[in-house]
């Protein structure tokens, strides 16, 4: 007989180990863990025949939690770093008190424990004198393997008994009704929303019951016809997934679920997952919100149209106000009345802009602007933008300057007037928000694939900037960033919402970049094509390069842009260029260096370019100068043909100066190929022409009258289509002015019955148009008229397209 703990007297150590564990295995069939871990420890101690047993789990670096012991006077934690040491390298210890402050027996065996998560030991308590012989450790060698057993078995235990509580939690509680089947087809099983949707029990079903449910519910569903269509797929392909199938029930709807049905598949099991969540509140807000969608847009629609409608008919008469102003203009008038006749002219164009941006706005928005696709040349529109702003840019004195990158298109295709409204646009907006500096265009290609090419314009000025909080307001229409803008700087606030939408229309975006107080920068890209057919702007600049090679130059400006354009450019052409902001460089430079040719701007502060420009030639007579200078800012008074060999007026076209360079350094004749034809092409003597016109408008039909006077034009004026058709069948005419709308007969049905009647002996029939809507032009041409003039039209229009036409009408008259 033997008291545990106490001397043991030839215990049967194989017999004891075999004990327990035929003890411990009916243990694993307890489903309380607590249990498991309790009996199994007290188990160990009776047949180890300790004075106790202690189980510690090791939970996290501070912490040793005794999970249990028989002997209740040991405390619930120990030192964590003793247990560390103690179960490292998992072997069997016998530790005295010395080595091991455990309360209880002054003899302990320390077995460590580590199975799946658990990491800890098992402490069996002994006195001093308790005999430890090779068989009582063969029993703890036996037992060892029994007691990682059950720990892993509480482990499994436990783990999954964590992930059903967490299932259960989150099943419960979501919304939504799931329903997962086996595929084997023996059991389904639905959380609570789903035993309600369905009226099933909750959890387990059998398969058969479930897909009854199932199929009662779909043929409850109003659209039971298209879930079917959807469901045959699914069963076709196993391994399909459907998402966003709605099943929708009552007509008018009173329930939608929206259904997902994914396979859930591991190794062992196979099935599918049934999500069904009730989403009949958004289904209805989104019905309604589309409603409300459609409505607003076909509400904006019909406003847009308004305003473009609008904008035409207040065009018409204005046009009959600026024309008749012009006409008035030019007759004789006192100083007092011409002040008022100019005052009438400015509030009218000025009423016309704001009436065209509307106009524009509104086309862009009802949806009706088209764009042309023709191609034009990137460094021709930016020009064009600077001629027409350099007289306010000569006034305010600022610097118009551009650069394009080599690798831009020199021609690409789209709407050259669409594109110019945006460089114009942005250049005068520069130009109206900047006192000193100057305004930069320039152009690269970004992106280039398949024949597109992504290219990106800057537009950057040195004004005032845009305070940082304002600019995400800027686009939107007719926001300016200070309203006492209005006054200060005049401005509708839809110049930059409608570039907004052409460089849109233009597949780009357009953003800003501004430091407040010190200028902003309009980045805008468009997506084009280029012209094929047009050299590459590499190709012509090679041509050049090649005859301007190995020159030296010097370039004199203060704006150190400018000079940064013109040396990137020279140096483009292998010349070799020095470029200097101050005269007295200048003057050194010359000192020191020969140099082909020099650059001097005309307005630069201490001494001008003509004082410059004299001292240069009288030390250096033989370099050939070439002058930059705003027009109409050269003073009469001095000899400056003496002095240079070129002068170009700003804004500095990049053509013009390799005209000049080639053309002083003498090794290159100018030819009408490089500078494009005479901008004054002498102008043939005016034909002598019967012009008929047709017009209903009193004020319209006065107002061509006085201009065809002007031009000397022999001319008759009928006030419908019916009596044009009769003047054309009575007296030869070589040209027609056909208003499109008129009373009686329009201009449509007088073209087609003129056209019938005189075959290919009838005028030139010139349509007149107040609409300027997309297709207008298409629908006159389509009428059978050969062009067409839109209302407002100047003068110079009405001389233009007689121009246009002259060659025709000779023809006519030959034949
Ligand atoms: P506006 O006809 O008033 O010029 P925009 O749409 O072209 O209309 O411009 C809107 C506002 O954006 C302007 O009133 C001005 O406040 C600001 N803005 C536009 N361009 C510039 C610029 N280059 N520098 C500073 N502010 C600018």
């Amino acid at each position: 007989m033997t008291v545990n703990g106490l001397f043991p007297e030839n215990i049967d150590w194989t017999q004891e180990a075999l004990d327990f564990l035929v003890n411990l295995y009916p243990l694993k069939q307890e489903k309380d863990l607590a249990r498991i871990r309790n009996a199994s420890t007290s188990l160990m101690c009776r047949h180890a025949h300790a004075l106790a047993a202690t189980l510690v789990q090791l939970e996290d670096e501070v912490t040793a939690r005794v999970m249990y012991t028989t002997d209740t006077t040991i405390p619930g934690f120990l030192p964590v770093a003793e247990v560390v040491a103690l179960i490292e390298g998992e072997v069997i210890r016998v530790c005295s008190q010395a080595d091991f402050t455990f309360p209880v027996g002054e003899k302990n065996v320390v077995i460590p424990v580590r199975a799946g998560a658990f990491s800890g030991m098992l402490v069996l308590s002994y006195r001093q004198d308790f005999l430890m012989d090779a068989g009582f450790f063969r029993f703890l060698e036996n037992t060892w393997t029994g007691l990682k057993d059950i720990t892993m078995l509480v482990q499994t235990y436990y783990a999954f008994e964590q992930l059903t509580t967490r299932f259960n939690a989150i099943m419960g509680t979501i919304e939504a009704s799931i329903v997962f089947v086996d595929d084997s087809g023996k059991e389904g099983w639905v959380n609570a929303a789903a035993a309600k949707l369905l009226q099933l029990e909750v959890n387990r079903n059998s398969a058969m019951a479930l897909a009854d449910a199932m199929r009662k519910l779909r043929m409850a569903a109003h659209n039971q016809d298209e879930i079917a269509a959807v469901g045959a797929t699914l069963f076709t392909h196993p391994n399909q997934t459907v998402k966003e199938w709605k099943w929708i029930f009552g007509n008018p709807v009173t329930r939608v679920l929206n259904v997902s049905c994914v396979p859930a598949t591991s190794a062992n099991i196979n099935g599918r997952l049934w999500v069904f969540t009730d989403i009949t509140q958004l289904y209805l807000t989104n019905i309604e919100l589309a409603a409300q969608r459609k409505l607003a847009d076909e509400q904006n629609i019909a406003k847009s149209d308004f305003l473009a409608n609008m904008s035409h008919e207040i065009r018409t008469p204005m046009n009959g106000v600026i024309g008749m102003t012009s006409l008035l203009a030019n007759t004789p008038l006192s100083e007092e009345q011409r002040d008022y006749v100019e005052t009438i002219r400015i509030s009218g164009e000025s009423l016309l802009s704001i009436i065209n941006d509307i106009l524009d706005f509104s086309k862009i928005e009802s949806g009706k602007m088209e764009l042309e696709h023709r191609a034009f040349r990137i460094s021709t529109v930016i020009e064009e933008t600077y001629d027409l702003l350099s007289v306010k840019a000569n006034e305010k004195e600022l610097d118009l300057l551009y650069y394009i990158e080599p690798n831009v298109p020199i021609e690409i295709m789209g709407d050259v007037t669409r594109f110019r409204q945006i460089l114009v646009n942005l250049v005068s907006n520069g130009l109206k928000f900047t006192e000193k500096g100057e305004v930069l265009v320039t152009a690269e290609t970004v992106h280039a694939a398949d024949g597109y090419y992504t290219l990106k314009f800057t537009v950057k000025d040195t004004g005032i900037g845009i305070p940082a909080d304002k600019m995400h307001k800027l686009f939107d229409s007719f926001s300016q960033v200070d309203s006492s803008t209005t006054r200060k700087y005049g401005g509708t606030g839809l110049g930059l919402a409608i570039c907004q939408k052409l460089v849109a229309l233009m597949d780009g975006n357009i953003t800003v970049e501004s430091e407040y107080g010190h200028g902003s920068a309009f980045i805008f890209t468009i997506r084009v094509q280029a012209n094929t057919q047009a050299i590459h702007y590499n190709a012509r600049k090679k041509e050049a390069a090649v005859r301007l090679a190995g020159k030296s130059i010097l370039i004199l400006d203060d704006n150190s842009t400018n000079l940064k354009i013109l040396s990137r450019q020279c140096e483009w052409w292998g010349m070799h260029a020095v470029a200097v902001q101050h005269y007295e460089a200048a003057f050194e430079q010359l000192a020191q260096t020969r140099f082909d040719i020099a650059m001097i701007d005309m307005m630069m502060p201490g001494k001008d370019g003509i004082e410059v420009g004299t001292i240069i030639n009288e030390t250096n007579p033989y370099l050939p100068l070439v002058l930059f200078s705003s027009a109409g800012y050269l003073p009469s008074d001095r000899n400056i043909g003496d002095i240079f060999k070129a002068v170009l007026n700003k804004p500095i076209k990049h053509n013009q100066i390799e005209d000049a360079l080639l053309t002083v350094l003498g090794q290159y004749a100018q030819t009408a190929e490089v500078t494009g034809l005479p901008a004054t092409a002498p102008v043939k003597e005016a034909m002598s022409l019967n012009i008929l016109v047709a017009e209903d408008d009193e004020i319209n039909q006065k107002l061509i009258k006085r201009a065809l006077e002007k031009l000397g034009y022999a001319h008759d004026i009928v006030g419908n289509g019916k009596l044009a058709v009769a003047c054309v069948n009575s007296k030869p005419y070589h040209l027609v002015f056909m208003d499109v709308m008129m009373p009686e007969m329009d201009g449509y049905e007088a073209t087609r019955l003129i056209t019938e009647q005189l075959g290919g002996k009838r005028p030139v029939i010139i349509g007149l148009t107040a609409n300027a809507l997309a297709g207008d032009k298409e629908k006159v041409l389509a009428g059978g008229m050969d062009d067409y003039l839109s209302k407002p039209y100047k003068i110079q229009d009405i001389k233009n397209i007689i121009v246009k036409w002259e060659s025709k009408m000779q023809q006519n008259d030959n034949g």
